[in-house]
């Protein structure tokens, strides 16, 4: 089968090179020449772990290739895929729908036969009408469905999710775009996947009620998190009671400086506005927002009190940049608040991501200096901040940071480390929802 995507990014590029590898000839059109060019040379634009083998692999068994051009890209498509980007608008938090509305009006120019047009970018409910209703309007001759396929991958696990995942949503209005689309998944049936076939509405909206829960669940955890710091609990036997129960599940039970990337923080608040503007208001998605923004915004300060209340001409190490490990996204990570406001107050920030250090650069104040390793990072730091829980930060003997350490304060927003062994090494060690000693306590208290 001919499959056509359009949008080489993180969805684009991982959805094509998997559905090449199941067999499908896929031609990905990609609009940035910078991303197209690193494409037909090799390179991968992205980090994603194992990607650059598959791709490779793919496009040498010429099952997978790439394109900037529409009329190439389209020739003789069965299915076309939109994957472009739906970033939250300005001014007022809805999907911006301005790509995949772009690209519903190129693919129908450009389309030759019948096919069946895809939105896998995650998208409010109505927008598969409204993207039949363009090519209808572009195109009366052309015979086509639409349809709704939104994506469920993680980054930093793409590939898996997408091979193996837990279930394919595919909302439709013929069964002519039913069939092709099971028989585009049929890999997938040897392994049991569920494929939950819906109308378009209900697959648009089963996207946002995934993430926005997933979201809620965070954003519940870390509140726990902040009450267990109050009452003397710890919030990972906390989350363990909890999440062992069946009917909660362990996973996004953790707690860290609050929700970031480029799902969780625009679909929540595009769920919210979908809900206003329905008349159903998502008041629990609404506060989710709320308290995640606040969240972000007051981690800086945890690490000014760990400091003893000023941060000023102090030096301070941050590891990890991106919204989370294995990934080099820096859409909306937490690290970016919480730099920012650490340079602002006047200390001198040094920072490392293993793969994010040039994405950061524009999200970053300038004064920031950024360093080859964490041990560079943390040489000479008063204080360490542990921002994004990469494993390489684990391996790290807390004697030997120690050492070449200038300052003893650890703020470890992701818990990578065992309390025990690192208050034994001499830090003064602040994690998230884990209770202070009462020493530290109180010292906290009175910078407070
Ligand atoms: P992205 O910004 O990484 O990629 C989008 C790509 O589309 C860009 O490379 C852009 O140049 C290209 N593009 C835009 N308009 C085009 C056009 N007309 N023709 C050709 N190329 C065009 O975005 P992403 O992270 O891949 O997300 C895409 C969608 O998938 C979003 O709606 C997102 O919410 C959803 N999604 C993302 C993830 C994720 O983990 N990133 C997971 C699930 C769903």
């Amino acid at each position: 089968m001919r499959v056509t995507m359009i949008g080489g990014g993180y969805v684009g590029l991982v959805s094509g090179a998997c559905f090449a590898e199941f067999g499908m000839e896929v031609t990905i059109v990609e609009a940035d020449e910078r991303k197209l060019g690193a494409l037909r040379e090799g390179r991968i634009p992205i980090f994603e772990p194992g990607l650059d083998r598959l791709v490779s692999e793919n496009v040498a068994a010429g099952r997978l290739s790439f394109t900037g051009d529409m009329d190439e890209g389209l020739a003789d498509a069965e299915v076309v895929f939109i994957a472009v980007g739906t970033p939250t608008r300005r001014g007022d938090g809805h999907a911006d729908l301005t790509y995949v509305y772009q690209a519903a009006q190129q693919v129908a120019r450009k389309l030759k036969n019948y096919a069946v047009i895809v939105t896998k970018s995650t998208v409010p409910v109505g927008t598969g009408r409204r993207v039949a209703e363009i090519v209808r309007e572009t195109r009366p001759d052309l015979d086509f469905d639409v349809a709704s396929n939104p994506e469920f991958l993680r980054e930093g696990n793409a590939i898996g999710d997408f091979m193996r995942p837990d279930r394919v949503v595919i909302g439709v209005e013929s069964d002519r775009a039913a069939d092709i689309l099971r028989s585009l998944y049929r890999p997938l049936f040897l392994i049991e996947t569920p494929i939950i076939v819906t109308s378009i509405e209900t697959a648009e909206l089963t996207k946002y009620a995934a993430n926005s829960f997933l979201a809620m669940k965070v954003t519940f955890i870390n509140e726990v998190a902040d009450l267990c710091e109050r009452v003397g609990a710890d919030v990972h036997d906390v989350a363990r009671g909890m999440g062992l129960d069946g009917r909660i599940g362990r996973k996004f039970l953790h707690p860290g400086p609050g929700f970031g990337g480029s799902c969780f923080p625009k679909d929540t608040l595009a769920m919210a506005r979908i809900g206003q503007d329905a008349g159903a208001p998502q008041r629990l998605v609404e506060t989710v927002v709320t308290v995640n923004d606040a969240r972000k915004s007051t981690m800086a300060r945890r690490v000014i009190l760990a400091c003893g209340g000023s941060v000023r001409g102090k030096r301070i190490a941050v590891w990890g940049l991106t919204f989370k490990p294995e990934t080099d996204d820096m859409r909306d990570a937490p690290s970016i608040p919480i730099v920012s406001r650490l340079v602002e107050d006047g200390a001198e920030l040094h920072v490392f991501d293993p793969e994010g250090m040039e994405q950061a650069r524009p999200h970053l104040p300038p004064q920031v200096i950024y360093t080859t390793d964490p041990i560079e990072a943390a040489t000479g730091a008063d204080a360490l901040v542990i921002v994004t829980e990469w494993n390489l930060f684990r391996a790290v003997a807390p004697a030997r940071l120690k050492a070449l350490m200038r300052g003893s304060v650890i703020v470890d927003l992701r818990n990578i480390f065992d309390p025990a062994a690192i208050r034994a090494a001499g830090f003064a060690y602040h994690a998230i929802g884990r209770a202070l000693p009462p020493v530290e306590e109180a010292a906290r208290r009175g910078a407070a």
